[in-house]
C-alpha cells in the first residue's frame, strides 16, 4: 500500500541513496532481504527488519518472514525492550538463550531495523584481544621481569665475583707484598744473626782457646794434685761452654737452612772410640758404670757424615750421664742391612737415671725444651740437644725413639742410615776400647822432631803462648809472628818445614798473607804446607780454607792432640 510503499522509498533513500528508483515492493522487499541477510558487524551477529507490530519484514532465515516476533520464545521481550529505545539506541536482553546486545534503528517510525549480537560474539575480540593482549603482556611481563632479574642478577653476580676476584687479587698482591718484605727482613735478620754469630763464636772461641790452652799446659806440668783437681775443673767448664756455644751455632744454621750433610768414608770405630773415652771419663767421675756393646760384624769403613753422626751419639750418651746419678749408662751399637752397600747403624744409649714422664716426651725434641725442671734444674744444660739431633736425623733420613720408665731410666734409640765404604768388619770393639782406656790417663807426647821449624802467625800473643805450650815436648822450633807482614818478613829468608797461620788478623787476614807467601819473590815457602788456625766454625768453612790454598784447617781452640795429629801429617818423615 501507499504507506508501505513511502517507507519503502525512504528505506531505499536510506539503504541506497537513490530516491528517484522505483521499484516493485517484491522487488523492495528482495532487496531489503539481501541487505539483511549481508548485513553483520565485521561477521559477527545477524540482521532482522520488524514491523511496529511485531511482523517480521525480512530475517536471514527467509521461512521467519510474514510471521510474528511476538509468537517467538523471546518476542514480547523485544517488543518492550523495543517500545522503549530510542532511535539510534541499543539495549541488552536474552535472546535465544544467549545475552545479547540488540542495536536498533527506527525507519519512519514504521519499522525497526535490528542487530543482533550475542554479548559473547560482540566481546569476543575483545576478550581474546584483551585476555591476548593480558596473557602476552602477563607473559611478555614475566619474561621481561624473568630475563631482567637473570641478566640483572648475571650482571649483579658477575659485577660481585669480579669485584670478589678485584679484592682476592689485591689481598693475593699484598700478601706476596708483604711475605717479599718479610722475607727481605727475615734474609737481612738471618744474615745479621748469621755474621753475628759467626763473630760471637771467633771473639768467644779466641779467649777460651787461650783458656783451654793454658790449662793444657797446667794439667800438663802441674804436680800438685790439688791445682790439677782446679785444672780439670776449669777444663770440663771450659769444654761446657764451648759447647754450647757450638749447639747455639748449630741451631742457628738449621734454622737458617744452612746445615749442611757432608759425606765421606770414616772409621766407624774411631768415633766410637773417641765418644767411649770421653763419656768413660765424664761417667767415671760420676761414678757411674759404662759399658759399650758393638755389633762384631759392622763395616768399620762407612760413608757418611762423621761429624754429624759423632755428634748425634755423642748428645745422648751425654744426657745419659747428665740425667743420670747411680747406675749405669750402655752403649749398645749394631746395624741393619739395607741394600747391597747400605746400612742402618743402630745406636742404643741406655741408662738408669731419671727418666721421662709420658707427658713430657713430646717436648724433648722442641728447641730449648727442658723437661721436669724440678729435677733437671740444677743439671746444665739449653735444651738445644735433642732438637739438634732430631734435625740432623731428620736431614740424613733417620729417625730417633725413646722409650722410658719414669724413675727408672731411659733408652734412647737411633738409625742411622750410611753408606758402606768398605766391608771390613769393625770386630772386637770391646777389648780395643779396653785396651785404649788404659793409655787415657797421663798426657804423652806423640812424637818429637827437633829439627823440624815451625812458624805460628797470630795477632793475639796469648795464643802463641797457647801453641809454644802445645808443643813444648815435640821439641819442635817455633817461630812467632803477630801480623801477616811479620810472617812475610819470616817467610823471606826462612825456609819452614810448616806454618800455622791465623785467618783472623788485622790489615792483612790469613788467606791474604797465604797468597803473598805463595807469589812472594825469592821467597822460601811457595811449596810450605800451610794449616788455617780459625775459630770461624760455621758451615763450609773447611771447604772454602781449602780452596783458597790451605792444606788443611785447625778449629780454634786448638786441642793438643788435633795439633799434634797435623804436625804428624805435615812435617816430613825424615825430621
Ligand atoms: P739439655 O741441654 O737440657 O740436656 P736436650 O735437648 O739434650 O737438652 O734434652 C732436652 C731435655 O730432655 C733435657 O732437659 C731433659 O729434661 C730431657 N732428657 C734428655 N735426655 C734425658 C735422659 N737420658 N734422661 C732423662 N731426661 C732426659
Amino acid at each position: 500500500d501507499a504507506q508501505t510503499k513511502s517507507v519503502v522509498i525512504s528505506i531505499c533513500q536510506q539503504l541506497k541513496g537513490n530516491p528517484e528508483s522505483v521499484m516493485s515492493l517484491d522487488l523492495i522487499i528482495g532487496y531489503v532481504q539481501s541487505v539483511v541477510e549481508e548485513t553483520n558487524v565485521n561477521g559477527k551477529g545477524f540482521c532482522l527488519v520488524l514491523d511496529r507490530d511485531g511482523t517480521v519484514i525480512a530475517h536471514r532465515e527467509r521461512d521467519k518472514n510474514g510471521s510474528n516476533i511476538l509468537s517467538a520464545p523471546d518476542g514480547e521481550e523485544l517488543m518492550r525492550h523495543l517500545e522503549m529505545a530510542g532511535d539510534d539506541s541499543y539495549f541488552e536482553m536474552d535472546y535465544e538463550g544467549r545475552r545479547s546486545t540488540v542495536f536498533v534503528s527506527r525507519v519512519m517510525n514504521q519499522w525497526y531495523t535490528l542487530i543482533v549480537i550475542s554479548n559473547r560474539e560482540l566481546f569476543s575480540n575483545v576478550y581474546t584481544t584483551v585476555g591476548f593482549n593480558i596473557a602476552t603482556f602477563l607473559i611478555v611481563f614475566v619474561l621481561i621481569s624473568f630475563f631482567y632479574s637473570l641478566a640483572y642478577r648475571n650482571e649483579e653476580r658477575s659485577r660481585n665475583e669480579a669485584e670478589a676476584l678485584r679484592i682476592r687479587e689485591q689481598q693475593q698482591s699484598y700478601e706476596a707484598e708483604i711475605l717479599r718484605l718479610e722475607r727481605i727482613t727475615a734474609d737481612a735478620a738471618n744474615q745479621a744473626k748469621s755474621s753475628f754469630l759467626a763473630d760471637m763464636s771467633h771473639e768467644i772461641r779466641t779467649p777460651i782457646n787461650a783458656v783451654l790452652g793454658m790449662n793444657e799446659m797446667i794439667l800438663r806440668e802441674s804436680d800438685s794434685e790439688r791445682v790439677t783437681t782446679y785444672a780439670r775443673n776449669l777444663e770440663s767448664a771450659g769444654k761446657n761452654l764451648l759447647s754450647i756455644i757450638n749447639d747455639i751455632l748449630d741451631f742457628s744454621k738449621i734454622e737458617a737452612g744452612k746445615m749442611e750433610i757432608i759425606e765421606a768414608p770414616y772409621q766407624l770405630s774411631s768415633v766410637l772410640n773417641d765418644v767411649s773415652n770421653m763419656i768413660a771419663f765424664r761417667a767415671r767421675a760420676k761414678d757411674l758404670t759404662f759399658a759399650v756393646v758393638v755389633d762384631e760384624a759392622i763395616p768399620d769403613s762407612l760413608y757418611g757424615d762423621e761429624v754429624r753422626v759423632r755428634q748425634i751419639i755423642t748428645n745422648l750418651l751425654t744426657n745419659a750421664v747428665k740425667y743420670t746419678m747411680e747406675g749405669s749408662v750402655t752403649m749398645a751399637v749394631h746395624m741393619e742391612r739395607v741394600q747391597q752397600d747400605q746400612i742402618n747403624l743402630i745406636v742404643d744409649v741406655r741408662d738408669t737415671g731419671i727418666g721421662i714422664k709420658e707427658e713430657d716426651r713430646k717436648n724433648l725434641f722442641t728447641k730449648f725444651g727442658r723437661v721436669d725442671l724440678e729435677k733437671t734444674n740444677t743439671i746444665e744444660g739449653t735444651g738445644l740437644g735433642l732438637a739438634i739431633t732430631e734435625n740432623l736425623l731428620l736431614m740424613m733420613q733417620g729417625d730417633i725413639r725413646v722409650e722410658s720408665v719414669y724413675g727408672e731410666g731411659s733408652v734412647f734409640t737411633v738409625c742411622i742410615p750410611q753408606g758402606i765404604a768398605n766391608e771390613e768388619p769393625i770386630g772386637d770393639f770391646h777389648k780395643r776400647f779396653q785396651e785404649g782406656l788404659k793409655t787415657l790417663r797421663g798426657y804423652r807426647e806423640s812424637f818429637r822432631a827437633p829439627n823440624a821449624r815451625v812458624l805460628v802467625v797470630d795477632d793475639t800473643e796469648l795464643n802463641l803462648v797457647v801453641i809454644e805450650g802445645l808443643l813444648k815436648t815435640t821439641e819442635v822450633k817455633l817461630d812467632f809472628a803477630d801480623s801477616g807482614q811479620e810472617a812475610l818478613q819470616k817467610t823471606k829468608d826462612t825456609p819452614y818445614d810448616l806454618i800455622l797461620l791465623d785467618q783472623r788478623m788485622p790489615l792483612m787476614n790469613g788467606s791474604q798473607t797465604l797468597q803473598h807467601i805463595r807469589a812472594q819473590e825469592n821467597g822460601c815457602n811457595h811449596e810450605t804446607p800451610v794449616i788455617c788456625l780459625t775459630a770461624d766454625a760455621v758451615q763450609g768453612a773447611r771447604e772454602r780454607y781449602l780452596m783458597e790454598g790451605f792444606s788443611d784447617y785447625l778449629s780454634k781452640p786448638v786441642e793438643g792432640s788435633a795439633l799434634e795429629a797435623s804436625l804428624m801429617k805435615y812435617l816430613p818423615m825424615e825430621k
